[in-house]
């Protein structure tokens, strides 16, 4: 087969004028595919979309990647947390799509799906464009239902009452919320009904609240009203926050109200920043109400989410049971005992990329093979995780034999201030794998 050369007059036929004028996709290192190559295209470019788009390059140099994403750099959850209390900028965080084009020859649109035609395999974005799949991925993370709580909208999120559970300005604006609270005032972290992104995201975020407030305000305090009874790696957690910030005691920095004490938040009060709860209405200096979360937007648009507001998979392969042709990935997919979080993506997303690319080729797919580890620090230097692989059996992806394993709760200094620097240096690596 021949490589031609891809001219801005290919790219016009496949995009469209105006995708190729706003997205500056001639200004990719195009690579040159054949005349009739696959094509696969995948919609969002976090860590699920990308470590597929990556892998699927790895397993079939020939096939045609579109990558179409919304915004033109993402940026990551991991350690945004981080951002809040000073120890990251969000410029640190921030990824752009360069290598993505250059190094591996993806095309990225910058654009906003809207739609999917199944008969017709094809796209349709923001944009007006139509773009022809062989195959498709579909990664757009979650979306949140503000409608479960009394008084909270999109709205009031991006100005007064922050989730901040999308790196972003909320980020900021959430920092700034923490250094305004008055000496010894209240911030008052909820967190959402399972399943949700990032299990450990808002006891690692209270954790590191409570710490930035030894320094800043001591006689601050951070209230945590749960839905929930338990909560992941809650006992290396709680051991870490008796450590560090005296819980369990009349001082502690830290007070936990769970779903049996009333901790469900049902409402919030902006005009008098209070919330409201199954038990009492609690009254705080900031209130980061994380709200229960289904697939992202655009995978019910397309029809690809159950009753249960996520995306059923075949799970040995992360093809949607719902849409032949289609894989889901990521935050949005139903993927039993995995957790959503960016390593289960990226874990799954090369379990998709090699079924694709076997797909392609007339191959059955392979035995699949997940797993996922999770470092949260519940202070500065002190590291908390939780690790597994993954298996299909009985029908549902299982941690597989004994592979599965939380920190171990325990008075010793030395394993957190360990876990703490392994955090660092995983995540580090693991955002390059990703991103480079
Ligand atoms: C505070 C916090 C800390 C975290 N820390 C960790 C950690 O330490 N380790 C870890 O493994 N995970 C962590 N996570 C979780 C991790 O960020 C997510 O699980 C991961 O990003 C999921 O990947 P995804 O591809 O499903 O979604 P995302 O990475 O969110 O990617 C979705 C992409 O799709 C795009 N998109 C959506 N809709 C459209 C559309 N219609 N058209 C075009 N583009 C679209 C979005 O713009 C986005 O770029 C953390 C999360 C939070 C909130």
């Amino acid at each position: 087969m021949s490589q031609n050369k891809i001219t801005r007059r290919d790219l016009i036929k496949v995009f469209g004028a105006s995708a190729v004028a706003a997205t500056g996709l001639f200004g990719m290192s195009a690579k040159a595919y054949a005349k009739g190559a696959n094509h696969v295209v995948i919609i969002g470019g976090g860590v699920g979309g990308s470590v597929c788009a990556k892998y699927l390059r790895f397993a079939d140099a020939d096939v045609k990647i579109t990558m179409i994403e919304q915004n033109p750099e993402y940026i990551t959850c991991l350690r945004s947390n981080d951002v809040m209390v000073g120890y990251h900028t969000l410029d640190e965080l921030t990824f752009n799509y360069n290598t993505m084009r250059e190094k591996y020859g993806i095309n990225v649109m910058i654009d906003q799906v809207t739609g999917v035609d199944y008969d017709r395999k094809t796209v349709s974005t923001k944009n007006g464009e139509k773009v022809q799949y062989d195959r498709l991925v579909v990664s757009p993370g979650v979306d949140f239902r503000f409608q479960d709580y009394e008084g909270l909208s999109k709205e009031l999120s991006d100005t007064k009452i922050p989730h901040a559970y999308k790196a972003g300005p909320q980020t900021l604006l959430l920092q700034k919320q923490l250094e305004s609270i008055p000496q010894g005032g209240t911030a008052i972290i909820c967190p959402p009904q399972n399943p949700f992104r990032c299990p450990p995201g808002p006891y690692e975020r209270a954790s590191l609240f409570a710490e930035w407030m030894q320094k800043h305000n001591p006689r601050g305090k951070v209230l945590i009203c749960d839905p929930k009874d338990r909560f992941t790696k809650d006992g290396p957690f709680k051991k870490g926050w008796e450590r560090l910030y005296g819980y369990g005691t009349d001082n502690s920095m830290i007070e936990w109200i769970s779903g049996s004490q009333g901790g469900r938040v049902v409402g919030v009060d902006a005009k008098n920043m209070t919330i409201e709860t199954d038990g009492d209405d609690h009254k705080g200096d900031l209130i980061n109400i994380i709200p229960n979360q289904q697939a992202g937007k655009i995978a019910q648009i397309i029809g690809l989410t159950n009753h249960s507001g996520w995306c059923p998979i075949d799970r040995h392969t992360m093809e949607s049971t719902l849409h032949k042709d289609v894989w889901v990935l990521g935050d949005s997919s139903i993927a039993d005992a995995m957790p959503k979080s960016g390593y289960a993506a990226g874990s799954q997303a090369k379990v998709a990329a090699q079924a694709i690319a076997d797909s392609l080729h007339g191959r059955s797919p392979g035995k699949a093979i997940y797993s996922n580890v999770c470092y949260s620090l519940a202070g500065e230097n002190y590291g908390v995780s939780i690790a597994a692989i993954y298996e299909v059996r009985d029908g549902l992806i299982k941690p597989k034999g004994k592979s599965a394993g939380v920190s171990p709760i325990t008075d010793k200094p030395a394993q957190p201030i360990l876990e703490a620097v392994y955090q660092k240096n995983w995540q580090r690596e693991f955002v390059k794998d990703v991103f480079s």
